[in-house]
């Protein structure tokens, strides 16, 4: 197979400057300005490469727009505040929030719409998906150009999607993993030569058997921190959902997604999905430093169904014919089962202290938060 343009480029940069961090690699094969995965490919739905819960189904982001709408009466209903999405894809979930929503006109009202969001190919998707909305929104190329003020923010799939670094144990020391050119010139995975100080990793992991791989996400710890500060400065929510565990852990999660299938993270550069599995742990704990609380993780199933998932089915399909009640059925399964979406996906959400929320359990600050 001819080698993806971008693989072309990768390949001129590492021939000289040397092999770059798997950070750099999954940031250029993800957002290149030109070439990158969400600039120039249709991701999402059965066309693309993967499907997402609100491609799912429209139950999803309307237990989601109910469930802002109950911590907006619960935040004691700011007037106005920023209403946002983080990474929005198609802007699916928005526009399903924002159908449940309608019905309190007053969350409506005083709701100001954003999407952060820098693919501009999916920013034109996402103003033809909410064309006629009750709500015109505007972009944001980054949190941090959200005007002040109260914030109810989601974040479904957008922290995976964010470059991770990898360590991996070489001869009882930490060193960098990058991806440099083997002696055919493929790309190859191999080892930065700089040694890593013994405190961090080490103390945090404990013994870690030669060749274990760790991984810290620093732009999402970073955008967690930030918007944590935010909402407990200026209050609000945010709900984030994602693939994700409770580290710290080892093990490499970075992985490729191509026409739903897995391949290789070195494959066809800028034409598969690029995710690594979110840690929760390390998004909770850079929050509840921030000064904010954080309610979970807890899994998306349980989520859903205490938020009224299956009684929503049931309403959905009340007037339905047979295949489209088993077509709900199956959504259902898919979203909130076990073996499926249910389990695997974690929700979080990070508020001010003191505030219950419905479907999680009640929120943890900085000394009840374990820091590991
Ligand atoms: N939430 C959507 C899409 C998830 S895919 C869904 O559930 O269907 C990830 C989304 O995040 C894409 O829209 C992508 O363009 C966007 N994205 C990735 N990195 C980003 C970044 N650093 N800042 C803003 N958006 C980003």
């Amino acid at each position: 197979m001819t080698p993806t343009p971008l693989e072309h480029r990768i390949k001129a940069r590492i021939r000289l400057d040397g092999p770059m961090p798997v950070f750099d690699y999954m940031g250029v094969c993800l957002a290149d300005p030109e070439l990158g995965y969400y600039m120039a490919r249709e991701p999402f739905g059965k066309g693309g490469d993967f499907v997402t819960a609100p491609e799912v189904s429209q139950m999803f982001g309307e237990v989601i727009g109910a469930f802002l709408v109950e911590a907006w009466e619960r935040l004691g209903r700011p007037a106005p505040f920023h209403l946002v999405e983080f990474g929005p894809g198609r802007g699916t979930l928005m526009a399903d929030v924002l159908r449940v929503a309608k019905r309190q006109p007053a969350f409506v009202a005083a709701a100001r719409l954003g999407l952060v969001e820098t693919s501009p190919r999916l920013r034109a998707k996402q103003a033809t998906t909410l064309a006629g909305g009750p709500l015109a929104p505007t972009w944001y190329g980054a949190a941090e150009e959200i005007p002040p003020g109260p914030l109810l923010a989601v974040a479904n799939e957008f922290f995976d999607a964010l470059p991770i670094r990898q360590f991996q144990r070489d001869h009882g020391a930490w060193r960098e993993r990058v991806v440099g050119l083997d002696a055919e010139g493929r790309l190859a995975f191999g080892l930065g030569p700089t040694a890593l100080p013994e405190s961090g990793l080490s103390q945090r992991l404990g013994a870690a058997v030669e060749g274990a791989i760790v991984e810290v996400s620093p732009v999402g710890v970073a955008i967690m921190t930030g918007l944590a500060r935010r909402i407990a400065g200026a209050g609000g929510l945010l709900l984030t959902i994602d693939y994700g565990y409770s580290g710290p852990a080892f093990g490499d999660t970075f992985q490729a997604v191509r026409s739903h299938t897995p391949v290789d993270v070195l494959e066809r550069p800028g034409e598969a999905d690029l995710t690594a599995h979110v840690d929760f742990t390390a998004l909770a704990v850079a929050a509840a430093r921030a000064g904010a609380a954080v309610h979970g993780p807890v899994e998306q199933g349980d989520f859903l169904l205490a938020l009224g998932l299956a009684e929503r089915a049931g309403r959905l399909g009340a007037d339905k014919d047979e295949a489209t009640r088993a077509d709900i059925v199956a959504q259902v399964e898919r979203l909130a089962g076990p073996e499926e979406m249910g389990s695997l996906f974690k929700v979080l959400a990070v508020t001010l202290p003191g505030l219950a929320l419905p479907g999680l359990p009640p929120s943890r600050t900085h000394s009840e938060v374990p820091h590991p």
